[in-house]
């Protein structure tokens, strides 16, 4: 039951005004991080912080021969005889 409105009335426009100015209080209330984004920008922005959290999350080992810590998949190169695979057991223990 949509009808168009055809002509504002003087109770239409305190209407009109009395909720753009509640909505703007209740706006204004909302801490900034925790507000919607309102704007294209503010909302590209979030999109980039959710992808950039949606990065897979890498493990952090600790080498057990020279204590350098290195990422989970990069290369550690100390100069260790060990394999990733026996770097990986000896900093699980
Ligand atoms: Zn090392």
């Amino acid at each position: 039951m949509t009808h168009m409105i055809t002509q504002r009335t003087p109770a239409d426009q305190a209407l009109a005004a009395e909720l753009l100015h509640r909505v703007r209080t209740a706006d204004a209330q909302i801490p900034a991080h925790r507000r919607a984004p309102r704007t294209l920008a503010e909302m590209r922005a979030r999109e980039e912080d959710a992808a950039r959290c949606a990065a897979p999350v890498r493990a952090l080992h600790k080498c057990p021969d020279c204590g350098q810590l290195y990422h989970d998949g990069d290369n550690h190169t100390c100069g260790a005889t060990r394999t990733p695979a026996e770097l990986a057991a000896a900093a699980a223990h």
